[in-house]
């Protein structure tokens, strides 16, 4: 396979080819899911635990936020209108990512999970619209969606994010879907916390309870998501080789780094008036993130090895997630040397 070239969206039905997908791209598929019959078995199990955690904006009562608003200092009220916006606008561009990449996958079960990823993201968007419709008037919603798009930092802190999203988008290849998946691994699982660390801070503080209980669920689709983004990008590997080089995996390493020091930029930003928040001890947090991202994708840390140094933004331990014990990567490790023996799993 020529990781270069075009890939076509599939047929919807191929009668000839078999359920169970021959490949999760380029393969042969009738297009037809039967979850009981799907190459990769565990994917059941994370797909569950995606519906499992599903949840609407309207089930939480703002009343107390509201109450709560006027009391806010001028700069907190501040900072937390451009951070609800810049959040939403991240959501934004990952629902029709998420549906865009299930065009291109030949596998059914993970054309069903992007699918669920992607309804879960426009929830995320509607949740801030949410939490937004209950603090301030339509005007004001409208000047903060325009911040979010206009601000510079914002814009250059995005730029790496869209131009791998745009690269797939405009030339679906397989070498673009690997660097739409890590981007997207970035976005959701480095890009957010600036962001998140702000509404828990509040939260340490009594403030605003239902937006971080809001945030919260959300974190926890988010660690969802860029858990089973990187088990896709490891499967692509695995299943082409041409894709598993030195190359893209230092890609890997230059672009997590990069997703680093722009959030740390952006927190420098964003949270500098913040009494309480230790940019210093957030750029740590940021890098304990990028380690954790890369040893999902079954790669070595990048940073100092630490504990969590912001346990109070760690609402939902990572071992909620749906942890597929199993080594489904066992039987194809020929194909998949490059990355350390530690499958990742354990690291959560
Ligand atoms: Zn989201
Ligand atoms: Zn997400």
């Amino acid at each position: 396979m020529d990781i270069q070239i075009p890939m076509k969206k599939i047929k919807l039905l191929n009668p000839a080819h078999p359920n169970k997908s021959t490949g999760i791209i380029n393969g042969r598929s009738s297009g037809l899911l039967n979850w009981n019959d799907i190459a990769y078995p565990q994917m059941y199990d994370l797909y569950q635990t995606l519906l499992s955690n599903f949840w609407k904006a309207q089930e939480i009562n703002m009343q107390d936020d509201i109450k709560q608003w006027d009391s806010l200092t001028e700069t907190e009220q501040d900072v937390f209108l451009r951070i609800n916006t810049q959040l939403a606008s991240l959501d934004s561009l990952q629902t029709p990512t998420m549906s865009q990449v299930a065009d291109y996958v030949t596998d059914s079960s993970f054309k069903a999970i992007f699918a669920v990823i992607s309804q879960q993201e426009a929830v995320h968007n509607e949740s801030y619209s949410y939490i937004l419709s209950s603090l301030v008037p339509l005007s004001e919603q409208n000047a903060r969606f325009d911040q979010a798009k206009n601000d510079p930092v914002v814009q250059k802190r995005n730029a790496l994010i869209l131009e791998a999203y745009e690269a797939f988008r405009q030339h679906p290849s397989a070498s673009n879907l690997f660097r739409l998946g890590v981007n997207s691994v970035n976005l959701e699982g480095i890009y957010f916390y600036a962001g998140f660390a702000f509404f828990y801070h509040l939260a340490r503080q009594q403030k605003m309870l239902k937006t971080s209980t809001m945030i919260s669920y959300i974190q926890r689709d988010e660690m969802q998501h860029a858990f089973l983004v990187s088990q896709f990008i490891r499967i692509l590997l695995t299943e082409n080789p041409e894709l598993n080089t030195d190359e893209n995996l230092q890609y890997i390493y230059d672009s997590v780094h990069e997703a680093v020091e722009l959030e740390k930029e952006w927190a420098g930003i964003i949270l500098k008036d913040i009494q309480g928040i230790d940019l210093d001890e957030f750029g740590l947090y940021v890098e304990y993130l990028a380690n954790k991202r890369l040893r999902q994708l079954g790669l070595g840390n990048l940073y100092e090895e630490r504990d969590n140094p912001m346990p109070w933004i760690h609402v939902f331990s990572d071992e909620m997630i749906n942890e597929t014990k199993s080594d489904f990567f066992e039987q194809k490790s020929r194909t998949y040397t490059k990355v350390t023996q530690s499958n990742g799993f354990d690291e959560l």
